[in-house]
Order: structure tokens, then sequence, then C-alpha cells
């Protein structure tokens, strides 16, 4: 069941051709497993980085299941020829493993953002899904390898969580998963969520339902934080690079 679906190349990294029930029924599998899995969910700002830096491929490629946060990879591979269910958000796949555990009785540890933020995360998740055991917290403003980085893996293992969410940004969140899975004890499951700790803290909103149904959820955090432009200039990039690969037939 983990790694029983059909995958998708979109620009070179293999996305999961699974709906948010597939996605969630997969983790769950995932949770009884044998090994350490990753569950990556890059946006169209992430593939064009791969695009640019090749060397990303490897990195976003190793992820057990690595869902389309975002309508312009879902775009994307309609573009290709080769289309995806749909979006995949990691803040919703995340609340959807947060009630799975909270039924299961699987600890949950949420590793990053700002000192406080997971704290608060915890408590406001944990009064939405009770039976939920956030069993450890962490910021994300450690160094993230060495003795302090240890630490931290030390610290996950000591919780004997089941579900590790890691919220460092991207890309530094999949980077330090990945050098540290082989050293998680109890982990089976690590999803990289980006920004989703401060959602559940209600530190950031999401986009209103407008946003959201119209693909335009990147326009509203846009006029959020406008410092993102620089990154978000990948986003045009992205599907004009697309629509060139495929008329050049090199998709
Ligand atoms: N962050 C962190 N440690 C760092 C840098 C960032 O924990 O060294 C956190 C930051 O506080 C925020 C999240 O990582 O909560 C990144 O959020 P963003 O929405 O920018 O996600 P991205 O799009 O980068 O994945």
């Amino acid at each position: 069941m983990t790694n029983n679906f059909q995958k998708i190349n979109v620009r070179g990294v293999d996305f999961a051709a699974v709906t948010p029930d597939e996605a969630t029924a997969i983790c769950t599998a995932m949770l009884d497993g044998d090994r350490v899995c990753t569950v990556f969910t890059p946006n169209a700002e992430i593939v064009q980085l791969c695009v640019e830096q090749p060397d990303y491929y490897d990195l976003y490629n190793s992820g057990d299941l690595v869902v389309p946060d975002g309508a312009g990879v879902v775009k994307a591979a309609k573009i290709l020829g080769r289309p995806l269910p749909g979006k995949v958000a990691g803040v919703e796949l995340g609340e959807r493993m947060l009630a799975v555990c909270a039924a299961r009785g699987d600890g949950v540890y949420f590793l990053g953002a700002k000192p406080g933020v997971a704290e608060e995360a915890a408590k406001r998740m944990c009064s939405k899904y009770p039976g939920l055991s956030v069993v450890g917290t962490h910021d994300g403003y450690f160094k993230k390898s060495g003795e302090e980085s240890d630490a931290v893996v030390a610290a996950v293992n000591a919780s004997g969580a089941g579900l590790l969410f890691v919220c460092l940004g991207v890309p530094v969140q999949e980077r330090w998963i990945t050098d540290n899975r082989e050293k998680l004890t109890a982990a089976r499951v690590c999803m990289c969520l980006g920004g989703s700790l401060d959602v559940y803290a209600g530190v950031a909103q999401r986009a209103p339902k407008f946003f959201v149904d119209h693909s335009l959820e990147w326009f509203y955090r846009l006029m959020k934080e406008p410092k993102r432009i620089g990154r978000m200039m990948k986003l045009p990039k992205f599907l004009f690079g697309t629509y060139l690969a495929k008329i050049r037939g090199k998709a």
C-alpha cells in the first residue's frame, strides 16, 4: 500500500497520482511500517528550483510520498498531458493525519517555526482533535547539523512519536530529514509541511475559500507577505517553461 501508487513526472519531479483521501491512507499505512518514511509536499516554486538547480532532484525524488501542494504543479501536469488527480495541500494532509493519530493513539511531534508556535499549535490541535497526543515540540531555530541538530533528533526519539512534522521551510526541512532519517528510532512518518505549524497555531491564516477555489492562494499570500515576490516569480517562469518543454517535446 505504501508505495503502490502511480507516479507522474512533472518537469523531473515524480509526484504521486493520489487524492487527499488516498494520500491519508498511504500515510496511515506508513505508520505501521517497519521503516522511516518521508512525505514531501512541493509546489511549483520547488519544481522550478529543481529545474534551475538540478542537484535538488535527488532530494525531492527521494521522498516516499511526494504530493503536489499547489495548483501550479497540477496545471503543469495537465499541460504535459499526464494529469494528476488534483492538489494535495500539505497543511490539510497534516491535519488529516492528526485526526488519524488522535483516533489510533499514535504520538505526534511538532518540530519547527518560531519559539512558542509549536506549543500553541499543539494546544489548539489537541483541543480540536480529542485524544490527540502531541508528545513533544521544538522550535525550528537550531543549527541544522552537529550537536544541536543531534540533540533535536534525540528529543524526537525520546518522545516516542510515530508521526513527526518537520516545518523548517523549504528546502531546509527536506534536507534535514533526509540527513537524519537513519537516526530516527520511533518516528515512522516524517512530513515536511513548511508553514503549517504557523497555521495550526493561528499565527498565519490560510487564504479564504474564494482564493483556494480559484487557484489564487499564491496571490493572497503575496498580498500578505509582499517580500515573497522574488520566490513567487518562479511560478510564471515554471508555467512558461512547461509550455516550452511541451512544444519542444522535452517534457
Ligand atoms: N523556519 C524554521 N527554522 C528556520 C527557518 C524557518 O522553523 O531556520 C520556519 C518558519 O518560522 C516558518 C516555516 O519555517 O514557520 C516556513 O514557512 P513558509 O510558509 O515560508 O514555508 P515554505 O514555503 O518555506 O516551506
